[in-house]
């Protein structure tokens, strides 16, 4: 893997996602190489054009960070994770973290992740009055796991951080993402969690352009069995979308009066 130290102008992006203001990625790239990733368009943005995925990771120094920003809520991790295994030398997101805190901006401070390595830094995640960790989860199958999220944690590591989180009293949701139709054992994650996540989060599999071709070759390859139903409904947008408004009855019906979030239509709601 190609790893380079660059000089980054400002560390805060505004954003557009529905529940961040801005976004702090610590590195460009990300190491876990998970199949389903829609990071990769960042590729063309940054220098990286015909360069796979997952083989190059920028460190980010320097980086300016706006004096205010009290009660915008500002996410660590849109198109990285910002505890992947190079974060375990660099420390980038621990010194973003640390010069939040000393500049006292007032923001509420979210980190999304799907690693154990969360926990290296819970010094100073509990001197953030406002903070919450997500984990992201999409399965508990190890095999599925480590098919599609090749260098990530196991889902066994994933629960043990949310504990520790949940223990330490670090407000902790799950993200359940992407959930890939046949295939994803929403219901496992979620009884797992419900005893130690504050909310449970319930996010779609969307086949973008760019990873759609190595997403059918998996499930072809590794589950024949579904693979017939799985390929015809991504080619029917009338019925891919009845497939995900059953299962949000589904889900609303399994959580009951559980704190949880569907992100389903997600792309709807961006445009
Ligand atoms: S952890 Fe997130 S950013 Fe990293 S490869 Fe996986 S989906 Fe992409």
């Amino acid at each position: 893997m190609k790893v380079c130290e660059i000089e980054c102008k400002s560390l805060v992006t505004k954003s557009k996602l529905p529940d961040a203001d801005y976004v702090i990625n610590p590195y460009v790239g990300c190491c876990h190489g998970c199949l389903y990733c829609y990071a990769q368009f960042m590729c063309r943005f940054t220098g990286h054009t015909g360069e796979a995925w997952g083989s190059f990771m920028d460190i980010k120094r320097g980086g300016t960070i706006p004096k205010n920003l009290k009660e915008k809520t500002v996410l660590f991790g849109s198109v990285t994770d910002p505890y992947n295994p190079l974060e375990k030398r660099y420390e980038t997101t621990r010194d973003i973290l640390t010069r939040l805190k000393e500049q006292n901006t007032g923001a509420n401070i979210e980190i999304l992740t799907k690693s154990p390595l969360v926990l290296r830094d819970l010094d100073i995640l509990k001197t953030f009055p406002n903070i919450r960790v997500g984990i992201s989860l999409s399965t508990m199958d190890e095999r599925f796991a480590r098919l599609s999220e090749v260098h990530a944690a196991t889902p066994q590591a994933r629960i043990q951080t949310v504990k520790t989180l949940h223990d330490n009293g670090i407000p902790v949701y799950v993200f359940i993402s992407p959930i890939f139709p046949y295939l994803s054992d929403w219901k496992s994650v979620a009884s797992a969690v419900l005893d130690i996540a504050d909310n449970v989060c319930f996010e779609n599999l969307n086949l973008r352009a760019n990873y759609k071709k190595d997403v059918l070759e998996l499930v072809r390859k590794e589950y024949p069995e579904i693979y017939p139903e799985f390929s015809a409904l991504y080619a029917d947008k009338k019925k891919l979308r009845k497939y995900w408004e059953e299962m949000t009855c589904e889900i609303e019906d399994f959580m009951k009066d559980r704190t949880h979030t569907i992100y389903f239509f997600h792309e709807e709601i961006k445009k």
